[in-house]
């Protein structure tokens, strides 16, 4: 029969009075709040509302029932026999009757959408907690990177300068070197190559030790870069040699250049030391490679130190007898 369906439907089913008494409801929903029908027809709708859910009903429920006649989708809890809260939805519509007014209400429980919300809930914090891993590795990660330039940018520094005096090493140089005979073959700009040899070394470190020859060389070296600032590139080729690409410079404005240099370390204070260079020369021409240029200079330098030292000479070709 219709009726005894209605009363195992799958929701709750309530009428209530306009005054909120409840006037019949089907099997299921006593099911659900564990009394009779007995015990609960008859009894007004707040003997199964706590006082949150009795404010809830009394200033939202009623007014929106009076106004526009239905409810859908409301939210709330009862309060079971037992006293514990039973989540559930509800819909319900005020029917005017010749017998008056009267609520119909259809319930059902939330217990498996609220478990879904709960899972939903568990998953979102866990998706939450895997972004916020995520962007942590992903920090740390570009933190590791930014190491990593930077350990290369020391890598560079330290591949690129001599660590005793600071300035460029003979890999750089030669670099620099082959771009300026590049240069020169492809835009005629020449330059010269001086080979610079501090005299009589050894005595110093003889004398002084061989840390005080090591503060010797890096003060040379200071000077050298003050004394041609951005104009040439110099660097230490080894030992107490130097090497200076100067940029735009023939043989005469070579050897003008590094007379000036020699005398400036001449007359500079290094202790009582007197400290002089030897100087040799090589000026690009179109039939010089590397080899070519550092051989001339080597032989210049020989040169200079053969006449006595503490002087420079240019472009001595090499004795090939
Ligand atoms: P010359 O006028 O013929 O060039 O005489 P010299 O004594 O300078 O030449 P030599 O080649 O006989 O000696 C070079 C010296 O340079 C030998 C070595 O002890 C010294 N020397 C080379 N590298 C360094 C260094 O890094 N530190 C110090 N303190 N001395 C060095
Ligand atoms: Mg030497
Ligand atoms: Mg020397």
């Amino acid at each position: 029969m219709f009726s005894d369906r209605i009363d195992h439907a799958t929701c709750g089913i309530l009428t209530l009075d306009i005054q909120g008494h409840i006037l019949k409801t089907n099997q299921t929903f006593t099911q659900f709040i564990a009394y009779t029908k007995q015990q609960i027809e008859g009894e007004h709708i707040e003997m199964l509302l706590n006082n949150a859910n009795r404010f809830f009903f009394h200033s939202f429920i009623y007014p929106k029932l009076r106004t526009e006649g239905t409810i859908y989708e409301a939210h709330m809890t009862l309060t079971k026999r037992d006293g514990k809260e039973i989540d559930i939805m509800f819909n319900a519509r005020l029917f005017d009757t010749d017998d008056g007014q009267f609520i119909d209400c259809v319930i059902l429980p939330m217990e498996i959408r609220i478990q879904h919300e709960h899972e939903l809930r568990l998953v979102n914090q866990k998706l939450q907690d895997t972004l916020e891993e995520k962007t942590e590795l992903h920090n740390a990660l570009e933190k590791k990177q930014q190491e990593l330039v930077e350990l290369n940018e020391q890598l560079k520094i330290l591949a690129s300068y001599d660590p005793l005096t600071n300035l460029y090493n003979r890999r750089v140089f030669v670099d620099h070197l082959s771009q300026a005979i590049d240069d020169f073959h492809d835009n005629k700009k020449t330059f010269s190559l001086c080979i610079i040899d501090i005299d009589f070394f050894k005595q110093v470190n003889d004398h002084y030790g061989h840390g005080y020859g090591d503060e010797v060389l890096k003060s040379l070296a200071l000077t050298m870069r003050n004394f041609f600032g951005d104009n040439a590139i110099v660097a230490r080729f080894g030992g107490e040699e130097f090497v200076v690409l100067i940029p735009d410079t023939d043989e005469d404005e070579a050897l003008a250049i590094t007379a000036n240099l020699r005398e400036t370390i001449r007359h500079e204070t290094w202790n009582e030391i007197n400290l002089t260079i030897s100087i040799g020369i090589a000026t690009m021409t179109k039939d010089d490679i590397a080899d070519t240029l550092m051989s001339r200079a080597d032989f210049s330098l020989y040169e200079s130190k053969r006449n006595g030292r503490n002087r420079e000479t240019a472009n001595v070709k090499p004795d090939l007898t």
